[in-house]
């Protein structure tokens, strides 16, 4: 089944261009190959031609995503990318998810897309030059060490890993875990405390992000830790005294968590942008099985049982997709979106999750099979309500911003 996007009148003519290009190409070039192009087989595991092939596939995707001048919408022109707006790639991210998978082909991949950001942001020419400009080009991967296994990740500011000025340079000594692209990464942004961990602290102005080369000695890449029963590449990492020249900070001393913050303040749009994308493909699977399927003498669409799965579905969507949008005309806007941030947070990994559920269930056995992507997208949808911050930590912050603005005496900006 193809996606079918057509322009939104409120929308300015660029994003809808955008959003059409980037539906023909998905339509077009990945739908049709979707297998091929990750080499995933029905029967046994790939062989290395698949594997060739599935390479040749992806370049080819790759340069027609150039020529159509969307190749990394996040980042500017001057460093490779396609220089859009932060509302033009959320709009964007919503067709582009409609595929798993399809935004690596378009040079969003995490966790390089974020620590791009933040390379951008806070890193110097020279930072810039040297892994943020190799990362746009594929020929550099990265991850970010942020979240240990002794510390809940839930409250950065207990981070323990430190990092000790000793001359012209950070000695890093610390233990984490969960740091994503693990094995194929070149650098890591490492997230430290710069002060004495025991010490007197309000957490927030301790952290500080440095840049490690992987093949620098005392990094040990411990194991890539197995997730949902499948291999990973989120990985266990010890830096035992890792010495790296101090031009490797990123940012000033102790602007680590704004910048983490920052990174993940925009990336759980896109990330919602992306999780409603992927409900829409679910909700075309469920709606199309629903049609041709017969049970008990009726197709399924004819069962009540089954229409209140695609009304509820279809409630989920589009409640999950106006609260992303308004998010995002926040940010985009210069408004305080760090309530909402938290809102769509919460809701859109839990309205995704219930999407693909009833689509599992409508397709019986099949859904759970490796024929659809639906068993992919529940485990990621489930994922997300762990990953960039737990649902109660979100819920929590929803309420104490709430709850400050009635002690200052106002209420609620209900427009807002
Ligand atoms: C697939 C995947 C990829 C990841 N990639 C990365 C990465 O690349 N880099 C990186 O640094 N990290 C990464 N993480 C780690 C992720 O950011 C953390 O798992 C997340 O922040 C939660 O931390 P934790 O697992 O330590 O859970 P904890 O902090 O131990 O929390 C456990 C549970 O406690 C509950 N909880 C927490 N706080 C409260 C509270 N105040 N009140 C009530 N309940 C509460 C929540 O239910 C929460 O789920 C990844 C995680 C996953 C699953």
């Amino acid at each position: 089944m193809k996606m079918n996007v057509n322009p939104i009148p409120t929308l300015d003519e660029r994003i809808n261009q955008i959003r059409d290009t980037t539906a023909r190409i998905i339509n077009n070039e990945i739908l049709p190959n979707e297998r091929a192009l990750w080499a995933l087989r029905r029967n046994g595991d790939a062989s290395d031609s698949d594997r060739g092939r599935a390479r040749e596939l992806r370049l080819a995707v790759q340069a027609k995503v150039k020529q159509a001048g969307l190749w990394a919408p996040h980042l500017p022109p001057e460093y490779g990318g396609a220089g859009l707006s932060f509302l033009e790639h959320a709009y964007m991210n919503e067709v582009l998810a409609y595929c798993l998978g399809a935004a690596s082909l378009f040079g969003v991949v995490a966790p390089n897309s974020g620590n791009q950001k933040i390379l951008l942001k806070y890193g110097t020419e020279e930072q810039k030059k040297k892994w943020l400009v190799p990362l746009t080009e594929g020929k550099m991967q990265s991850g970010f060490s942020m979240t240990e296994p002794a510390q809940p990740g839930s409250d950065p500011r207990s981070i323990k890993t430190t990092a000790r000025r000793d001359g012209d340079d950070w000695v890093l000594n610390g233990h984490k875990w969960f740091t994503s692209n693990g094995k194929r990464a070149d650098f890591f942004i490492v997230m430290c405390r710069t002060e004495d961990p025991d010490g007197p602290s309000d957490g927030h102005g301790k952290m500080t992000q440095i840049i490690v080369p992987k093949d620098t000695p005392g990094v040990k890449v411990i194991r890539a830790v197995e997730v949902w029963g499948h291999d990973s590449d989120h990985c266990e990492i010890v830096y035992d005294d890792v010495r790296v020249p101090a031009e490797n900070q990123l940012g000033r001393t102790g602007s680590g968590h704004a910048a983490a913050q920052e990174r993940l303040g925009a990336g759980r749009v896109y990330h919602c942008m992306n999780s409603i994308g992927q409900m829409w493909r679910a909700f075309d699977l469920m709606v199309e099985r629903a049609t041709m399927r017969e049970v008990h003498g009726g197709k399924l669409e004819t069962k009540q049982f089954i229409q209140g799965f695609i009304a509820d579905s279809y409630i989920d969507i589009q409640a999950a997709r106006l609260m992303t949008i308004h998010c995002a005309e926040k940010m985009d806007g210069g408004g305080d979106p760090r309530t909402d941030i938290s809102a769509i947070k919460v809701f859109v990994p839990a309205a995704y999750h219930r999407v693909v559920d009833r689509a599992i269930q409508v397709w019986g056995a099949a859904g759970i099979s490796g024929d659809l992507p639906l068993a992919a997208m529940y485990q990621g949808a489930r994922t997300l309500r762990l990953a960039d911050g737990p649902d109660e930590v979100h819920r929590i912050l929803i309420a104490k911003n709430v709850l400050k603005r009635y002690h200052a005496g106002e209420s609620w900006d209900f427009g807002n």
